[in-house]
Parts: structure tokens; C-alpha cells; sequence
């Protein structure tokens, strides 16, 4: 039995249903947390709950563009459980691919509106039950390697991921006089559902793509991996870390692989 690095914590996922955040689910339960498990995709999210038993998880739907419906999930999750020690802010759309030239503006208002007002809205209403209760909490949200490199994601995508980037600072320099903790996790490409409905691919086809396309070879980055820097980003382990934006991404956006480095080097 390993470490129970979140015995007696509450937390709130949201894109819980799915994915990274279903992956984050899953570990933050082995590791003692109670969750509260948000999501709009309804079956998936009860059956994820459900699969794991003991009533360490509940399901809530809410969709986080709609402000009301994420304070009704804070209060209900202060109902079931008294309090909120971490926030997963996870939920989020790639949105359309199409480019600049082709900008559907409703499209990107839906991609904004779900990465960034959406996440803003969850910052919002759990730091204030944090506040309330002099909880030193941690609120961690999923950008991207599109929050630092162009050309990794449409452009809704892109701006949105880079606008988290900046929410997550900015909380950040206001919840640190409360001892809350916000960071972000920022993830490479992932054979997850968001992934590959976008790309119309299989899940073994993305991953060979990301493979392909990585820095860090010899690793297939998994949803699992993310849940792990999520669970370090939670816990008292990373107790004096805020305002950062944690890449794991084995490199990819430090790195111009388009130059070889090593000739040159040796010409200087
Ligand atoms: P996913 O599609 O498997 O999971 C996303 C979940 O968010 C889904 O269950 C979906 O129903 C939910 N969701 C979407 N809109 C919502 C809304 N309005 N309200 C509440 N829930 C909503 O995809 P994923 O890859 O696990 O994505 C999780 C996060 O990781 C996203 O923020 C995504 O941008 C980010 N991310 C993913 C990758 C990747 O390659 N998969 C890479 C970098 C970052």
C-alpha cells in the first residue's frame, strides 16, 4: 500500500468524466482524496464514479460556461463534504480546426468561453468557499504546450490556453495572501477523446503522432502522467509552489528540433 499523499482532502475535478481528468479522478481516490466529479457528459461521468466505489466519488454535472450551474457544484460540494482543499479546473474544448482565414468567431467565443471563463468561474467560487473557511488550498488547471508554442492547436485554442496561462498568475498574486496555491499543468499531446475526435483518429494513431512530433523519446505520454503532476501540484509535497505552469511535455516547448545541434556546436 503506497502513501495516502491526500488522506482527508476534498476535491473538486471538473472534465472529470473523460480523460485527464477522469485519469485524476481515479489517483487522487487511491490516494485518499473525496472528489467530487464534474462534467456535462452525464453517463460517463455516473459510470466513472461508479466504477470506483466506496463512495469516494460523486457525480455533479456542470457546465462550467455557465456561472450558475459551477456555484451550484461549489455548494453542493460544500454540502456533501464541508469543504474544498483542491480544485482540478481540467474542462476544455479544442474547438474548431479551422484557421485564421476561416475564423469561425462563434466558435472561438464557445473555446473561450469553456477554457478560460469557464476555468475563471471555478477559480472564482472555490477560492471564495476557500477563503471562508481559511482553507490553505491548492487550484490547479490543465493549459497546454498551445499555452507556450504556436502552431500546436487552432487558434481559439492557442489564445485560450496562452489567456489561462495569465489567469493562473493573476489568481495567483491575489490567493497567495490566503496561502491558496494556483499552478497549471501543462500537457503534451495525449491519445484522449478530445484528441482524437478532433483529428478523426484512433488512439494508437495519435499517440504515434505525438511520438513522432515529441522532444523525449521512448515514452508514450498517457492521461495517467498528467494525473500524476496533478497529484504533486495537490499535495503538501509542492507546498511552497504557486504561479507555476508545469510542462510535461518531455521538453517539446524548450526545444527547436529543427536545428541539429551538434555539428554546430563543434563549428564554434
Ligand atoms: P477529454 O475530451 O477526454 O476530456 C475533457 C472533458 O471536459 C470531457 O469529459 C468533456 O465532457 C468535459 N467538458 C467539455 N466542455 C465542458 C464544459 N463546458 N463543462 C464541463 N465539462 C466540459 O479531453 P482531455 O484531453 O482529457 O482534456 C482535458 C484538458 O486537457 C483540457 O483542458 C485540454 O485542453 C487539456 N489538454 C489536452 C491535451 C491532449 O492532447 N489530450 C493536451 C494538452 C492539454
Amino acid at each position: 500500500m503506497h502513501k495516502q499523499r491526500l488522506e482527508g482532502k476534498v476535491a473538486l475535478i471538473t472534465g472529470a468524466a473523460s480523460g485527464i481528468g477522469e485519469e485524476t479522478v481515479r489517483l487522487f481516490a487511491e490516494h485518499g482524496a473525496v472528489i467530487v466529479a464534474a462534467d456535462v457528459q452525464d453517463e460517463k461521468g455516473y459510470q466513472v464514479a461508479a466504477s470506483i466505489g466506496s463512495g469516494k466519488v460523486t457525480y455533479h454535472h456542470c457546465d462550467v460556461r455557465d456561472e450558475n450551474q459551477v456555484e451550484e457544484t461549489v455548494n453542493f460540494t460544500l454540502e456533501k463534504h464541508g469543504r474544498i482543499d483542491i480544485l482540478f479546473s481540467n474542462a476544455g474544448i479544442i474547438g474548431s480546426l479551422s484557421g485564421i482565414l476561416d475564423l469561425d468567431l462563434n466558435d472561438f467565443d464557445n473555446t473561450m468561453a469553456t477554457n478560460v471563463r469557464g476555468v475563471a468561474a471555478t477559480i472564482k467560487h472555490t477560492a471564495r468557499a476557500m477563503v471562508a473557511r481559511s482553507i490553505r488550498g491548492s487550484i490547479i488547471c490543465t493549459t497546454s504546450v498551445a499555452a507556450s508554442v504556436g502552431g500546436t492547436g487552432p487558434n481559439g485554442y492557442t489564445t485560450s490556453k496562452h489567456a489561462l496561462v495569465g489567469l493562473v498568475k493573476s489568481a495567483c498574486g491575489e490567493l497567495g495572501d490566503y496561502g491558496i496555491r494556483v499552478n497549471s499543468i501543462s500537457p503534451f499531446g495525449i491519445a484522449t477523446p478530445l484528441a482524437c475526435k478532433a483529428f478523426n483518429l484512433e488512439p494508437d494513431q495519435v499517440e504515434a503522432n505525438s511520438c513522432s512530433q515529441a522532444n523525449l523519446k521512448g515514452v508514450v505520454l498517457k492521461a495517467r502522467h498528467i494525473a500524476e503532476a496533478a497529484l504533486f501540484l495537490a499535495s503538501d509535497e509542492a507546498i511552497y509552489i504557486s504561479g507555476h505552469n508545469l510542462a510535461v511535455d518531455g521538453g517539446f516547448s524548450v526545444v527547436n528540433r529543427s536545428y541539429s545541434t551538434t555539428p554546430v556546436c563543434i563549428q564554434v
